[in-house]
């Protein structure tokens, strides 16, 4: 490979991952597929590397059909086989100076290939998750009016509006309605055609389409559902071809009073890389936005969660987790799953210190800064003294034990220094700080309601 060619190569590996970061979700990507190496790309044929053979077969069995697709649609050019391989014991068969790799791969135990199924009526259509339905859907504030609009196309035989747009943050819920909508639409109607698929599927499909010389049995294939939903459209901004191909679908399909559904991380009017016309014409039926969830909705989530995975785990875990993972639906679950299966193995209650241990890499990302005056305020309060007894050169025991208490939950939660420390309790020297942890610490180790008291401190900080 030579140097010209590694650079665009490196590029388009990073935005593919990239995009199945965004696909499947950090804690996914972070487990699964961070640890890809891309080691070259030969004709049709992409040599990727995983770390050890169980890797090797969960990324091919759940993540081989998203890494072909993000390859295609950010290439824009078709690998028909993603070949992935086990690092080490392949090492001299990818180092092999046969650029060509004649070599029979799929007889080396340990590698395998992803070949997308051709023909399958599940490469056209994206597979529909059994667990997204309606019944599965927690409905509050944030999400009501794109739950209320989801139910109304599915349970109506008339065309209301066209298309449903629903915008939203990644992970808020849009692929879990669109896929109840097609779970319903099936159950109430088998013999209506409902085409669920992701915008980067249709790009790889239409690219497919195009490189087969196959156009028009691409268009006939689309243009022949009662509903059509694509998800994620926000992925075609910017390819212009594919944008073309798609409007004119999206067209075709309204014109006959077929229903369309789609859904992006943005609203039509702030969608980037769309032709102006597009843009339009997607805003014209019902949109509805899914806003970031509330603690009430989170919490909801978490509840329902716990009754369909029949495990016990304390209320205060659950307003816990509510409280702290703030960002998304995806996230909440899988810490959810996470602690779930933690207890699973090692046969142990949930508890909150559980909880934390097992999460704790999540939430240190969560971690909020917490300030010196906050864990000044916050201390006072709990040993009913003032504020300004925190800087004060008073010395009873009932106020400098506190402040030590403080200054040591300054040293543990914060990034300043010592002598930073002491100035901000009344310009008190950095040996007086340093006195005051060595002495917290004796006294934690001594004294277990002292120790408590002090957990208990930094738990409601750092909360
Ligand atoms: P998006 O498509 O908006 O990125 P998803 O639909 O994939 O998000 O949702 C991410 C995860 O969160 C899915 O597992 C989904 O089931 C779950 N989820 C999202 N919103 C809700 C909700 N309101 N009730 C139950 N589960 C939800
Ligand atoms: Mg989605």
């Amino acid at each position: 490979m030579s140097d010209e060619r590694r650079v665009p190569l490196d590029k388009i590996w990073a935005r593919v991952r990239g995009r199945l970061r965004q696909e499947f979700g950090e804690s996914t990507y972070r487990s699964w597929l961070k640890p890809l190496i891309l080691e070259k790309v030969v004709g049709q044929q992409a040599v990727i590397t995983a770390p050890n053979l169980f890797m090797r077969d969960r990324i091919v069995s759940h993540y081989g059909d998203g890494i072909s697709i993000a390859w295609a649609v950010e290439s824009e050019n078709l690998i028909t086989n993603c070949l992935i391989i086990v690092q080490s014991s392949t090492k001299s068969v990818v180092d092999s100076p046969n650029e060509n790799l004649q070599i029979p791969y799929e007889q080396i135990s340990n590698t395998k290939t992803v070949t997308p199924k051709s023909k399958d009526e599940n490469l056209l259509g994206g597979p529909l998750d059994s667990r997204f339905t309606f019944d599965n859907f927690v409905v509050g504030k944030p999400n009501e009016l794109a739950y209320a609009a989801a139910q109304r196309v599915s349970g109506s035989d008339d065309v209301l509006f066209n298309p449903l747009f629903l915008y939203g943050a990644v992970g808020l819920g849009k692929t879990h309605l669109m896929h109840s909508i097609a779970w319903d639409i099936r159950r109430r109607d088998p013999s209506r055609k409902v085409l669920y698929l992701s915008a980067e599927k249709f790009m790889y499909q239409f690219i497919r389409a195009l490189r087969f010389k196959d156009t028009m049995a691409f268009k006939d294939q689309f243009r022949s559902v009662d509903v059509l939903m694509i998800d994620d459209v926000q992925f075609i901004g910017g390819k212009d071809s594919t944008q073309e191909e798609f409007f004119h679908t999206f067209n075709a399909l309204v014109d006959q009073n077929r229903q369309v559904i789609i859904s992006a991380d943005k609203s039509p009017t702030d969608l980037e890389g769309l032709e102006e016309r597009l843009r339009s014409r997607l805003g014209w039926g019902l949109v509805a936005d899914i806003h970031p969830t509330t603690y009430e909705l989170r919490l909801g989530i978490l509840q329902s969660k716990v009754e369909k995975l029949g495990v016990n785990v304390p209320p205060k875990v659950l307003e816990y987790l509510a409280h702290k993972i703030t960002s998304n639906v995806r996230e909440l679950e899988g810490a959810m799953n996470r602690i779930s299966a933690h207890a699973t193995l090692v046969g142990r209650d949930i508890t909150l210190e559980s909880t934390q241990d097992v999460l704790h890499d999540l939430l240190r990302s969560y971690e909020r800064r917490v300030t010196i005056e906050e864990i000044q305020r916050q201390v006072a309060s709990h040993y009913q003294l003032r504020i300004g007894d925190m800087h004060s050169a008073r010395r009873s025991r009932s106020i400098a034990r506190p402040r030590q208490i403080a200054m040591y939950l300054a040293k543990q939660l914060t990034q300043h220094s010592l002598p930073d420390i002491g100035r901000r309790f009344g310009g008190r020297d950095h040996t007086t700080v340093l006195h005051a942890v060595k002495k917290i610490d004796e006294l934690c180790m001594i004294d277990k309601n002292f120790q408590e008291d002090v957990e208990f401190l930094r738990r409601m900080l750092e909360s």
